[in-house]
């Protein structure tokens, strides 16, 4: 469904591809040329803006990486905005610690919501879970009857209690008789109706307020464009929903629903139907959509293992100085100060050799009292920086260096102890490594 949209953004690239950066000039034909291909993807106009309005600013504030074309930037870029655009993560079904998954599925005639509820039964099933339908659409005889079908294909009871009780009740006692058999989950199909009404909504209401559901979800089809993303904000704002299943994206839409969706209703779309078969049914993966607009799967890879490996020599470089023999208290400091500047130290500290058994709660830790350490070795003097010898004989010096960083005397003589501690593995680890052949990234 992607196809059109794809060869549309497949030469817009082109034009900052000579250049050696992206500039405010060069990236503004690729920019019109991607706001006229969401449009005719029929992505909402604000959301296209929006979305055109960020990648500008995150593409002006890229550097171009080592190794990587401007092109190859800006690709990675939309990319990066298309899957946010979408709602970043894949979101799953919510899953209560008790009591079985209660998930309602709402949705206007003809989108497909039936069928969605076999089909998303049939994938709970496969996640070994027992799972009940429950019908309540009491105005359409034919719709009791097209589930209890599916049910049966797919050996899902149904629990009906034909079209005289209300649909609230229904759900009420097809609830309880899943917690008295023990079912994990139960998928409330509701009556579907020509457009939004208030009879619709209110009666929805009814059945959430009823069995309080985990999820409920609105069924949306892809053909509708734009609209559908429409339908799921009036939808939520009417009634809570937790998400959409977008269906019919196996259709010749133009894909404006599915990348509209999330930005226009704050909903994520949880699932999409991609077919007729039961088996048709699949979780919405940002990142696998985008990839498959962009078409360059290729491309993507370079950049990210052109990020990777910038990351990989910083780290290299700090191993390669914390290896050094010559580790004194300015080594020290100017590791610490890079690290931080890089983000989390956690992060760093793992890509580091022999550090990646370190616990998250240990490198917290660490972390403090680098803040401690890096306050003492302000306070001392240059020479006593070089040459950390100096402070294990006088003790004047250490009370000086405790009172200029607002601590006391063994709290200097603790850092000497742990930098000392420091010191001596790195001289190991250094002479190991040069017997062993080194480690990944060293030179
Ligand atoms: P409901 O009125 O919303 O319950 O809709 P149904 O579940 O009865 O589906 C309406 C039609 O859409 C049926 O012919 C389904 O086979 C078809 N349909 C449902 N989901 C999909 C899908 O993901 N792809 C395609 N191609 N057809 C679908």
């Amino acid at each position: 469904m992607f196809d059109n949209l794809s060869q549309r953004l497949e030469g817009v690239w082109d034009t900052v591809r000579k250049d050696g950066k992206l500039t405010a000039d060069n990236i503004k034909t690729p920019m019109r040329e991607i706001r006229r291909a969401l449009l005719e993807a029929d992505v909402s106009l604000p959301v296209v803006r929006q979305f055109v309005k960020s990648v500008e600013e995150t593409a002006l504030g890229t550097k171009v990486l080592k190794g990587v074309r401007p092109d190859q930037q800006l690709v990675k870029v939309v990319n990066d905005q298309l899957v946010e655009l979408m709602g970043g993560q894949q979101e799953d079904l919510n899953d209560p610690k008790d009591g079985p998954q209660v998930i309602l599925m709402a949705g206007l005639q003809g989108v497909g919501k039936t069928t969605a509820c076999g089909k998303l039964a049939l994938a709970l099933q496969k996640r070994n879970k027992r799972v009940l339908m429950v019908a309540t659409d009491v105005y359409r005889p034919a719709a009791i009857d097209q589930l209890v079908s599916l049910g049966a294909r797919i050996k899902v009871p149904v629990f009906e209690m034909g079209t005289d009780a209300k649909p609230a009740e229904i759900a009420r006692m097809g609830l309880a008789k899943a917690r008295a058999e023990d079912f994990d989950a139960i998928i409330v199909d509701t009556a579907g109706r020509l457009q939004i009404d208030a009879n619709m909504m209110s009666e929805l209401k009814e059945v959430q307020a009823m069995v309080q559901p985990s999820d409920t979800l609105l069924v949306v089809d892809a053909m509708t464009g734009q609209e559908a993303a429409g339908l799921v904000k009036a939808f939520n704002e009417a009634a809570e929903i937790t998400g959409a299943i977008l269906t019919k994206m196996d259709g010749d839409s133009r894909g404006g629903a599915a990348l509209s969706v999330k930005a226009v209703s704050g909903k994520p779309i949880k699932f999409v139907g991609t077919g007729e078969k039961l088996e048709a049914l699949e979780p919405f993966y940002p990142d696998r959509i985008a990839s498959r607009i962009l078409g360059m799967g290729d491309v993507l890879t370079l950049v990210e293992r052109a990020e990777a490996s910038i990351k990989e020599e910083d780290a290299a470089e700090i191993t390669k100085r914390m290896l050094s023999a010559k580790f004194d208290f300015n080594d020290f400091l100017k590791q610490y100060k890079m690290v931080s500047g890089m983000g989390s130290m956690g992060q760093i500290m793992k890509m580091l050799p022999g550090m990646n058994q370190i616990s998250e709660k240990q490198l917290n830790e660490a972390e403090k009292q680098f803040k401690q350490f890096e306050a003492l070795i302000n306070s001392m003097t240059p020479e006593e920086r070089s040459n950390p010898d100096l402070l294990a004989k006088t003790a004047s010096r250490r009370r000086r260096i405790a009172r200029g960083a607002g601590r006391v005397e063994v709290d200097v003589t603790n850092m000497i102890g742990t930098f000392g501690g420091m010191r001596s593995k790195m001289q190991s680890l250094s002479k190991m490594m040069k017997m062993g052949g080194g480690a990944p990234g060293m030179p």
